[in-house]
């Protein structure tokens, strides 16, 4: 078969070509990135199917992302003779997928999709509710946070009354976890995590049932296995209990879901749980050139806590890695955008060109530079646009007060900031029809019971309908300090990310409205953005040959010819939370961002562009401290 593939012209080197045809027992493909763990397993699976006649229905391909999966499918589809109808019948997909199915099958009732929490609002909702019975201040109280560490517990088959806090905050999120647990059982509702543990209970409680499953699952192929958590181990450890055909693949260097429990050490200890693993390792790169790959190993040997391995370049590119300086995010985005055209006008393609950042919020200048051009560009996941951000629209709410003060979407939005409840909104629609007046004066009719926050209100009215003459960016600064923007940040601290901070979104606001003289000049812009937003989630989709804007998290597997790695300036690669847990004694968190930029790198198969900006948000900035030694 192997030389059968030889004559299309799909080559494998030795130890390639033994991870393709070792179909029996565990066997454990460590290697680093380009080293074609991926297109072993689809040469495997494709191996399995038409070499040894394996029923399709037997194997099981595990991928990290749906992307992925349809992605191997795809390549599964390609390989000489392949029928069609035999990819199909595989068993592929991501953990949650899969084995979701099992339980529908199983227990179709209980999981039915409607109950499933989809959002996370729905969660924290839950969460609040809890709370206010412990008598937590919904506003002071990170609810995102416990929410991934209720997660992280889930994930790591933690259940409620397991749990052993470590500190006061823990304590608080334990008590929140029970009830969490509670009120979701009662409302007969699902999280994610639940489909997991799930069916790890299903297979607990019925043996026998898990014998069905393990005799027809006689294959099990894992791919991106560093970033498998307790849950989905233990469940691939009960599934080959008998057949013990396990393929694990994976790189320890691109473990980067940690803070969603997922841990490498389930693939470096691999050996010790699966008896008789064959270990095979790639460190041939295939996918970049020399001068890549050095930059890749260079930068990943710093890391401590790591698999010592080196990777070997096949062939030599026509230039080095470029490190280049642009002024701030605007000019990042000009610079990137104009050699991306440059390069089309001289035959690549669009779908040749990724441009990769640690953050959405990052991804702002280079979003907005591409919505006012030609280029056709997609994201690949549901980035909400900047503008729709939950501060950022609490703050351009002000400004749109001050063009239209009957805009009542705006009212809605700024009564967080206020510290008005939502219901307040109709008082102020009876009291604008009542005192015939417009929906922002009806705010000094509002009867709060505290004269002092009544008083602030009928302050605030001049205040704002003032924005519309100012400039944007002494507007912005007018509704942070003199608005109570800014406590109202400070109180409520992180929105939805612990990774994205509302003050961050006030600076980054800012530089955007720099572009801008006149206040509705920028809202017009703003809208126009957040409308390019929706059509682009809606036709991304469709466009096969396109600019690629994705995080580096999502971008794990996947390689483009050129990548443009955005804002890598200490403080977003690193990121500031990896940093502040470095100087308290933590360097786990900073060895992890190293691997999102070690990632990042390795997702380019031809040119290599790390950006550099001199400032970000506003303020000065310094290079990333992991270029350094690169
Ligand atoms: P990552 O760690 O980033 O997921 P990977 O190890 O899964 O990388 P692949 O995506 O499978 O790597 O392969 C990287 C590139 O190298 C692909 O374009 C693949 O087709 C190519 N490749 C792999 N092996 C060979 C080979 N023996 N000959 C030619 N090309 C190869
Ligand atoms: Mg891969």
């Amino acid at each position: 078969y192997i030389k059968q593939l030889k004559q299309s012209g799909i080559y494998f080197d030795g130890n390639q070509e033994k991870a393709v045809v070792s179909t029996d027992g565990p066997l454990l493909i460590l290697a680093g990135a380009g080293s074609g763990k991926t297109r072993v397993l689809t040469a495997r699976t494709a191996f399995m199917l038409e070499e040894q006649n394996i029923d399709p229905g037997s194997i099981m391909l595990v991928t990290f992302t749906a992307k992925a999966a349809a992605e191997m499918k795809k390549r599964i589809a390609y390989y000489p003779n392949m029928s069609p109808a035999k990819v199909n019948r595989l068993i592929s997909g991501t953990f949650h997928s899969i084995f979701y199915r099992i339980l529908c099958f199983h227990e179709r009732e209980k999981w039915s999709s409607d109950k499933l929490m989809k959002k996370e609002w729905q969660r924290e909702q839950i969460l609040k509710e809890a709370g206010r019975k412990i008598q937590l201040d919904e506003k002071e109280f990170a609810y995102d946070l416990a929410l991934q560490q209720i997660g992280l517990w889930k994930n790591t088959l933690i259940m409620p009354h397991e749990v052993k806090p470590e500190s006061p905050w823990e304590e608080k999120v334990a008590l929140l976890y029970k009830d969490y647990e509670s009120a979701k059982d009662r409302q007969k509702l699902f999280d994610f995590d639940d489909m997991l543990i799930g069916c790890y209970k299903l297979f607990m409680d019925q043996p026998a049932l898990l014998e069905i499953y393990q005799n027809r699952f006689q294959y099990l192929l894992i791919d991106e296995f560093q970033d498998i958590n307790k849950v989905q181990y233990e469940l691939v450890k009960m599934l080959s209990n008998k057949h013990g055909n396990v393929c694990a693949v994976g790189d320890d260097d691109q473990s980067i879901y940690s803070f969603r429990g997922s841990d490498p050490a389930y693939l470096l200890n691999f050996k010790a749980d699966f008896k008789n693993t064959e270990v095979i390792i790639l460190n041939q790169n295939y996918r970049s050139p020399h001068e890549i790959v050095e930059t890749a190993n260079t930068l990943i040997s710093a890391n401590l806590n790591r698999h010592e391995k080196e990777m070997r370049a096949q062939f030599s590119g026509e230039c080095p890695p470029v490190v280049f300086h642009p002024y701030d995010e605007e000019e990042e985005a000009t610079m990137i955008l104009t050699d991306i055209k440059e390069r089309i006008e001289q035959g690549e393609r669009p779908g040749d060109f990724a441009i990769l950042f640690r953050t959405n919020a990052a991804s702002r200048a280079v979003f907005e530079r591409l919505a006012n051009s030609s280029l056709p560009f997609r994201l690949d996941q549901d980035i909400e646009s900047f503008y729709e951000r939950f501060m950022v629209k609490g703050m351009l709410s002000f400004l749109r007060l001050s063009l239209n003060p009957d805009d009542s979407e705006a009212i809605k939005n700024i009564l967080p900031s206020l510290f008005l409840k939502q219901a307040t909104f109709r008082d102020l629609q009876a009291n604008s029809i009542l005192n015939d007046c417009s929906m922002l004066e009806a705010l000094t009719h509002v009867k709060t019971g505290f004269t002092f926050q009544e008083q602030k209100l009928k302050k605030l009215i001049p205040l704002v309908r003032s924005l519309s003459a100012l400039p944007p960016v002494a507007a912005i600064d007018i509704v942070e300090k003199d608005l109570g923007y800014q406590d109202f940040i400070k109180k409520r601290g992180n929105e939805g990310n612990q990774l994205e901070k509302g003050s961050d979104d006030v600076r980054d606001l800012k530089v955007a409205a720099r572009n801008f003289t006149s206040v509705a000049d920028f809202i017009e812009h703003a809208d126009h953005i957040i409308a390019m937003n929706a059509e682009i989630k809606r036709s991304s989709k469709t466009i096969s040959d396109a600019i690629t804007l994705s995080t580096i998290h999502r971008s794990k597997g996947l390689e483009f010819k050129n990548v443009y790695i955005i804002g890598t300036v200490d403080g977003s690669i690193p990121h500031d939370y990896a940093l502040d847990a470095y100087r308290n004694g933590d360097r786990q968190p900073l060895e992890e961002e190293r691997r999102l930029l070690y990632v990042a790198v390795t997702r380019a198969e031809k040119r290599l562009f790390i950006s550099v900006p001199h400032r970000r948000r506003g303020r000065k900035a310094s290079p990333s401290r992991f270029l350094g030694r690169i």
